[in-house]
């Protein structure tokens, strides 16, 4: 497919999306924690450097922003679902990318990164019914497809897209430990933010 990494260079972390540069286009990352965001942004990006400016202490609660050479933008939103988060920083993650999300004009498409070996959970349901009712552009993705027995792939990937309310075709998946679906996943976002 001609698919080549992703330069990512690492620009803003904002805790507020009016606080992010304007950007011609660009497609966000979201998902719960330890769905495998930050490993597959390094595999599109082909680094390994990446994760550690998402995962930086301090950083992991900001919408981290990176530019590509074209002047297109990508956006790795904070992971949701941190099991001891209580309740008021919650409501914080919420107002924060529930505003990035609705307000970003930029924005062309959301990566909603589901766990390919576990399948959606009640928090990864609930974005996807939000993203569905408020309108906004979004394309699933699920991770460590190598988890996944290639016996029970087929199985797993109607499950997980009929679980999603999607067919199997909508659904991309990729493993960023074995670089399946990576080419794949850096054509689409080179596309997104081409056109
Ligand atoms: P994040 O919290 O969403 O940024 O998740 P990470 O990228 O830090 O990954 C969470 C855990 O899942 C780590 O232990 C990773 O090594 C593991 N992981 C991420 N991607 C894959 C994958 O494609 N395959 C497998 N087997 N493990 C993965």
């Amino acid at each position: 497919m001609g698919a080549v990494p992703l330069q990512f260079t690492f620009v803003t972390s904002a805790k507020r999306h009016a606080d992010l540069p304007a950007s011609p286009g660009e497609v966000a990352f979201v998902g719960r924690s330890n769905v495998g965001k930050s490993s597959l942004i390094n595999a599109l990006a082909n680094r390994r450097q990446l994760a550690r400016v998402s995962n930086t202490p301090g950083r992991t609660q900001l919408i981290n922003l990176f530019t590509l050479p074209g002047g297109g933008t990508v956006v790795d939103l904070p992971g949701y679902g941190y099991a001891k988060v209580p309740g008021r920083e919650r409501a914080g993650w919420q107002a924060m990318i529930e505003g990035y999300l609705l307000e970003r004009e930029a924005l062309e498409m959301v990566l909603v990164l589901v766990d390919g070996e576990i399948g959606p959970t009640r928090l990864d349901l609930q974005m996807l019914d939000w993203l569905r009712a408020n309108g906004v552009p979004h394309t699933v993705v699920a991770t460590k497809a190598d988890k996944v027995k290639p016996s029970k792939l087929a199985t797993r990937r109607r499950d997980l897209a009929k679980a999603c309310a999607l067919d199997p075709g909508d659904v991309m998946w990729v493993s960023a430990t074995k670089g399946t679906g990576i080419d794949r996943l850096q054509h689409h976002v080179q596309m997104l933010l081409t056109t």
